[in-house]
């Protein structure tokens, strides 16, 4: 039996914005699935409709935020096809705090982003 709810996976990152591109890039990598963004999250799926493994999602996420030693301020928590990335302490991650003055617009579809590494990894969703 196919689990229909497993096809896409969305990923609540609204309280962890500013690392959210960063996040993004490193998960689609690990699962090998197709994110597409949105403004305080992102989701994931694959080319061929497979089933993205959620296990190794939340590992995934589990790894970027221990890298960026933030493990211990955020769990990771899993809903049906919805996994949250929520701060425990009330603390939110501030990075990319100096280029982000001027707002990004993607001339193809008209998002908007404060940071450059945001738009660049949104005009990914481009070309893919
Ligand atoms: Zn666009």
């Amino acid at each position: 039996m196919i689990n229909l709810f497993n096809l896409v996976l969305t990923i609540d990152c609204r309280d962890v914005e500013s690392i959210k591109s960063e996040l993004v890039v490193y998960v689609s990598d690990q699962v090998a699935a197709i994110p597409t963004l949105k403004i305080h999250e992102f989701m994931l799926s694959t080319l061929d409709d497979a089933i993205i493994d959620k296990n190794t999602v939340i590992s995934a996420i589990k790894e970027f935020l221990e890298s960026i030693g933030e493990s211990h301020n955020f769990a990771v928590i899993s809903n049906n096809d919805v996994i949250s990335i929520k701060s425990i302490s009330g603390k939110i991650i501030e990075r990319d705090s100096i280029h982000n003055s001027e707002l990004a617009t993607c001339n193809h579809c008209g998002y908007i982003t404060n940071y450059d590494v945001d738009l660049q990894n949104h005009m990914k969703i481009h070309y893919l």
